[in-house]
């Protein structure tokens, strides 16, 4: 067995992780499968089909397509499918469930356009990159009348809408992947099938028009995807006791704010920037003062503008209509558009040193001018506010000046929170139009639209918070499934000791534990004025090296050893991004100004009933009203999401890229393969191995391999004919169980059942 499973292990391109590796390979001896098809590996990782020409126990001789012949050890041969499992709909079919023959189902299918697969419970979406005849209402029409059965995110919705309404429980559709996966528009696919059978009231077309919105303020260029959404998204849709739409709740996760002051060549800021600056009628430009994108600091650095395909005056149009549909008034939406001004002239604003100790004061100059008219402070107000401290020593309030880099970082503090406001502003108001009723008797469907695990070669705050998120989902996902699995076999009847399946928890308290996990380490040393990214690796270091999840790295650096594999987080920044300072100086500007600011900070900024964990610098009003650290308000709205879904039943969508390219056609088999291990569609297979993945009714079983029989059984039952096959062929009793209905067995069973059929 074990054997066995390292040698499958030594095959598997160098990405994998070591955890997930030794899940995998089939524990029957592969010579004395006498296999007909096997897997060869190619030096470049991938796989190719091979015919096995001749097996012994130690060497085989194998014929590759392109004709070449190869002698290989027959140990290091991973079993195939037998033909007529190509392309199923549900990789569980699959006889043998090794990695080669997930993916090649699974390209198998793509290349038919065939993007959606089950993997049990799961709905597997590769991405096509172009458009597929998949949807619209004919789509929509046949999946609610059931004439089609393969999978498709409205087969999965259909499943939703109809367990909400059976079982009255809430529901809720999970949707994870990389970035450009295909999450945002898988979100929106479903959000379509449900207010194609939900509508009437008239407010599906509200909620369908929030997406061009928030897509506007919350999705940006990015090198790995052209609209990628930099926030997490569920949206709870309700419905009434007529099983109508009646509204809608959207909560969103950890907008990137630093994109609005800073972004990497050949990135852009948020689309809603570009789209003002070339839609706006003449009117609003003069009223902002507004230049075009390629003429402001901030959006000038990435020296990226415009996205092939996309019109951005077009879509600013878009957004306004819905604007309107969501019912934010005209004067609103103006003051939205003079914060956008207001964001973007504040990159404009430069410094001057005044002084021979390089202190430096905000210049004079149109930047100034225009950013205090649109927020509507006094000018000189403003300059100081960006050119100075006040710090309270002792009983004495002293005004420190700032030196240029202090000042950069207060001029791009206050433009990012400003941002941040107005986005969770928008939201609020958005609530506010969906709002449902107060006799909120139905019950809802949520979507999860959310970023996926991420491993880069620098991982930063951002990717640290987002892995710890994905490893919360991932337990609500180990949990969901293997109950489910259980709930299966004890319908059936048959007898089965727990298999044994891996929790994430250890990883999980390694962020949580308190006082010495992650997050509270991170807020002890965020709250010391002395503390450092430094510092607080150092304490890491000291705390939990002998976590076996934890390990140390050389400088400043740590690495988590997550379900999806091993990261390394660079320290650099994360004092500074889990504070998310915002000097005392800018607060009293913001509260004092004539625009909508005061309004919006004040339900946003300042309004934390939870114990504070972030430092004095926020006293603004009394206790009450300071901040939160970020990896806490993260954790607490986490925490939040979990118990929300916990009381749902879910729905997963793991959605995959196939090539990094954002290009149609072009499947990449080690592209693939991680992110199936990443997102867990391996864990739902490994879950299955550990029980009877392969599962047929007694009537189809007896149908399929009866005449292999050798004496006449026509006249028997299913049961009885199953059984007399099963014993003719030696299946060994712990490799399959008999239920009321199916017959269940353990993985690679139907395939020496298949290949005899085949031979006869
Ligand atoms: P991010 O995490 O960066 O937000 P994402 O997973 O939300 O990424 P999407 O924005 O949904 O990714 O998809 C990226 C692009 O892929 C889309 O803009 C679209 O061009 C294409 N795409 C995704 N799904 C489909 C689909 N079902 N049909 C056609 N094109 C698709
Ligand atoms: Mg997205």
């Amino acid at each position: 067995g074990d054997e066995e499973l390292d040698s499958v292990a030594s095959h598997l391109p160098s990405i994998s992780t070591s955890r997930i590796e030794r899940r995998w390979g089939d524990t029957t001896p592969y010579a004395a499968k006498k296999k007909l098809q096997s897997w060869i590996q190619l030096p470049n990782g991938d796989w190719v089909l091979g015919k096995n020409l001749t097996t012994s126990s130690s060497e085989s001789i194998i014929s590759l397509p392109d004709g070449k012949v190869l002698n290989v050890k027959t140990e290091s041969l991973i079993p195939a499918n037998p033909d007529i499992l190509d392309g199923v709909d549900d990789l569980m079919q699959l006889s043998y469930l090794n990695e080669p023959s997930v993916l090649y189902n699974l390209q198998y299918r793509y290349n038919q356009d065939m993007i959606y697969t089950k993997a049990g419970p799961i709905l597997v979406a590769i991405n096509p990159f172009k458009k597929v005849p998949l949807y619209g209402n004919g789509y929509i029409e046949a999946y609610k009348r059931k004439s089609v059965e393969s999978p498709h995110v409205y087969a999965i919705t259909d499943t939703a809408i109809r367990e909400m309404r059976r079982d009255e429980v809430n529901q809720s559709i999970i949707i994870s992947g990389e970035s450009g996966a295909g999450k945002t528009e898988t979100a929106k696919i479903a959000m379509q099938y449900l207010a194609a059978l939900g509508g009437g009231s008239g407010i599906e077309y509200e909620i369908l028009k929030t997406n061009p919105i928030l897509e506007a303020f919350g999705n940006a260029k990015t090198l790995r995807n052209d609209n990628s959404s930099r926030f997490g998204k569920l949206i709870e849709i309700h419905f009434s006791e007529t099983g109508k739409i009646s509204g809608a709740n959207i909560q969103t996760f950890l907008l990137e704010k630093s994109r609005v002051v800073q972004c990497t060549e050949g990135e852009r800021s948020y689309h809603i920037f570009y789209q003002l600056c070339a839609g706006a009628p003449s009117a609003l430009r003069e009223k902002l003062n507004l230049k075009s994108a390629d003429e402001y600091n901030y959006l000038m650095q990435s020296n990226c503008y415009s996205i092939s395909g996309v019109n951005d005056a077009e879509q600013f149009r878009i957004v306004v209509e819905a604007l309107d549909v969501v019912h934010i008034s005209k004067e609103d939406q103006q003051s939205v558009f003079a914060m956008l001004a207001a964001v973007l002239w504040l990159g404009d604003i430069s410094f001057s040193v005044i002084d021979n100790e390089n202190h430096v004061e905000a210049v004079t100059d149109e930047g100034l001018h225009n950013v205090a008219n649109l927020i509507g402070c006094d000018a000189g107000e403003l300059k100081l506010a960006l050119s100075t401290r006040k710090m309270r020593v002792g009983n004495d309030n002293i005004v420190q000046k700032l030196t240029l880099s202090q000042a950069i970082d207060t001029r791009d503090a206050l433009a990012k929170s400003i941002y941040a406001c107005l986005f969770e502003w928008l939201v609020e108001q958005i609530n506010k139009s969906l709002a449902v009723g107060k006799r909120r008797t139905g019950r809802s469907i949520s979507i999860l639209d959310i970023y996926g695990f991420e491993s880069f070669d620098r991982n930063s705050f951002e990717q640290f918070c987002i892995n710890y998120a994905n490893e919360r989902l991932q337990q609500h996902f180990n949990r969901h499934l293997f109950k489910l699995e259980q709930e299966e076999y004890i319908q059936d009847g048959i007898d089965w000791a727990k298999v044994d399946f891996e929790d994430n928890q250890d990883c999980l308290s390694l962020f949580e534990k308190k006082p010495l996990g992650l997050l509270s380490l991170l807020d002890e040393e965020s709250t010391f004025p002395n503390g450092t990214d430094l510092t607080f690796a150092n304490k890491l270091k000291q705390h939990l090296n002998s976590n076996s999840y934890f390990r140390g790295e050389r400088g400043k650096a740590f690495s988590v050893c997550h379900y999806a594999g091993e990261v390394t987080y660079d320290t650099t920044g994360f004092l500074e991004k889990n504070r998310d300072l915002l000097h005392l100086d800018s607060i009293q500007l913001l509260s004092s100004c004539s625009c909508h600011l005061p309004q919006i900070f004040a339900s946003n900024m300042l309004t934390q009933s939870e114990k504070p964990v972030v430092g004095p610098l926020y006293k603004l009003g009394g206790a009450d009203s300071q901040k939160l650290s970020v990896a806490t308000k993260f954790k607490g709205q986490l925490f939040q999401l979990m118990q929300r879904l916990e009381s749902t039943t879910p729905h997963f969508i793991r959605c995959i890229k196939p090539n990094n390219l954002q290009s149609p056609g072009l499947y990449e088999q080690t592209l693939v393969l991680q992110q199936l291990r990443c997102c867990g569609v391996l864990e739902v297979v490994r879950i299955s191995r550990s029980g009877f993945p392969t599962r047929m009714s007694h009537q189809k079983f007896a149908r399929r391999y009866g005449f292999l029989l050798l004496e006449n059984v026509a006249s028997q039952d299913p049961l009885s004919v199953s059984v007399a096959i099963l014993h003719q062929f030696n299946i060994l009793p712990e490799m399959y169980q008999v239920g009321y209905t199916k017959l269940f067995f353990r993985t690679g069973q139907i395939g020496v059942l298949e290949d005899t059929r085949n031979r006869t």
